[in-house]
């Protein structure tokens, strides 16, 4: 007899498509099913993620796959869906998210975000199923809630040709972008045809059929990848001030194990950050009550976790960033180069001739993306890169291109805020801001911007 299939960890997995498609309902609908409040084993809500125990993910995938085998221990589900959460979960140009649902509203088929999130998922290699949400809508549709999406199908043959059509319109518009699809049950071949799973997010038919695919795909696909490795990793997801505790980091912890008393080493806007973990803090589980300030302490936490890490002097982290532990000191120097490889990279696009845009984002994640688009998409030159907030100090920086070429005295703001004095001075110096929280809009206004400025 072979040997017993090696241990997986948990894959991570997040939530991507068009605003309003559905992403935070389904996440809810997905969550809801066995939320089982307080008690071990239940579905428990973490540090920027949920998590879901293989028995929970059981008691609705055995309605599709009875057969199923569970390899991987449990799901983490990454609970910010849009963007953010995916190009943030990156290190060294690949994904961290190990595999992603891409929501597409049935009546209204491919959108702008949509393929946005498809370049990402194509750019980081990631794979993903594809959630055909609202299926409710179809006229006439009678609901059948939590059923699995061809039984409420064959149930629904009134629906039939709406279906149909919707579907293969859907298809065709994957198709124009390079994926063939096919309903999953038609997928012979999972790894060069997407699946399609009809769901609702409002009466859950289809949510068996995600959460069954969410273990059969990674452990069909990405065995490899899910082999536990004791080496700790984490991404920092966002930096947060907690009453009581000071900056906080939120990271997903996505190999290896973490220990209080650990020494990080991270990615700091002005440099390498060392600390040492003071505590390592999930969510209480009756986070319910809102009682404040109530998280659970551990000594030690396994991937894959959303953790929030409390240490001093986490101020200039970069959201998006690695969060490296050191075992020993010697190892500290090779960690700082480390957690600052992304960010000096992101540096070196910065174009020699000092000529180009001011490109300025959220966090690491996104202005990686908005870069590549940038260079591949609309070959425009970057002089400058910064992430948060645009402040005055950038609108001065920007202003200098007026002297070279005023046509690039413009901040590509990507999901940022701009401060009231950095409008008011942009206005002064005439430094145009672009704001956007979609990369398609924001290359759109300035393209449109270029095309003023050439006549
Ligand atoms: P997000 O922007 O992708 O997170 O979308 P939301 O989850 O916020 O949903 C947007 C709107 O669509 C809300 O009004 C939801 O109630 C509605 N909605 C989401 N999923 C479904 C669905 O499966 N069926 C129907 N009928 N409405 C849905
Ligand atoms: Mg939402």
């Amino acid at each position: 007899r072979a040997a017993s299939p090696a241990k997986l960890r948990s894959p991570i997995i997040c939530i991507m498509g068009h605003v309003d498609t559905g992403k935070t309902k389904l996440l809810d609908k997905i969550r809801r099913t066995h939320v089982q409040e307080g008690e071990a084993g239940g579905i428990t809500q973490q540090i920027g993620a949920t998590y879901f125990p293989i028995e929970a993910v059981q008691q609705e995938a055995h309605k599709v796959d009875a057969g199923l085998e569970y390899r991987v221990p449990s799901l983490l589900i990454i609970d910010t869906p849009g963007h953010e959460s995916f190009t943030n979960l990156r290190s060294r140009g690949s994904s961290l998210c190990d595999i992603a649902i891409l929501v597409i509203d049935i009546m209204h088929g491919l959108e702008p975000q949509t393929l946005e999130s498809i370049e990402l998922l194509r750019m980081r290699k990631t794979p993903f199923i594809v959630a055909l949400n609202k299926i409710d809508r179809l006229y006439g549709w009678q609901a059948c809630p939590m059923a699995p999406a061809r039984a409420a199908l064959e149930a629904n043959r009134a629906v039939a040709a709406e279906f149909e059509q919707r579907l293969m319109e859907t298809k065709v518009a994957l198709a124009e972008v390079g994926f063939n699809a096919e309903l999953y049950w038609e997928n012979r071949d999972m790894r060069r045809n997407l699946s399609l799973v009809p769901t609702s997010a409002i009466t859950g038919e289809g949510v068996p059929d995600l959460l069954m695919l969410l273990v059969q795909l990674p452990q069909k696909l990405l065995t490899e990848r899910l082999m536990f490795v004791d080496f700790p990793a984490c991404t920092a997801l966002e930096v947060k001030v907690v009453e009581g505790l000071g900056t906080t980091v939120d990271v997903i912890l996505t190999g290896g194990s973490l220990r209080e008393g650990d020494t990080i080493v991270l990615c700091g806007m002005d440099g390498p950050l060392v600390s040492t973990v003071r505590a390592l803090l999930t969510p209480h589980p009756m986070k319910e009550l809102r009682v404040k300030g109530q998280y659970l302490h551990h000594k030690r936490l396994e991937a894959a976790q959303g953790i929030k890490i409390s240490a001093e002097g986490l101020e200039k982290t970069i959201a998006g960033t690695p969060v490296l532990v050191a075992r020993n000191e010697d190892e500290i120097d090779y960690l700082k180069e480390e957690v600052m490889a992304d960010w000096n990279k992101a540096r070196a696009l910065i174009d020699k001739s000092g000529v180009g845009v001011y490109v300025q984002a959220s966090t690491l994640g996104s202005l990686e993306a908005l870069l590549e688009f940038l260079r591949k998409d609309a070959k425009i030159p970057v002089s400058g890169i910064n992430i948060g907030p645009v402040h005055k100090r950038d609108v001065m920086r920007a202003s200098v291109m007026l002297e070279h070429k005023p046509e690039y005295a413009v901040i590509l703001a990507f999901d940022v805020k701009v401060e009231r004095e950095a409008r008011e001075v942009a206005d002064e110096l005439d430094v145009q801001i672009f704001t956007a929280d979609i990369i398609y809009h924001l290359f759109d206004r300035f393209k449109a911007y270029m095309e003023e400025v050439r006549e």
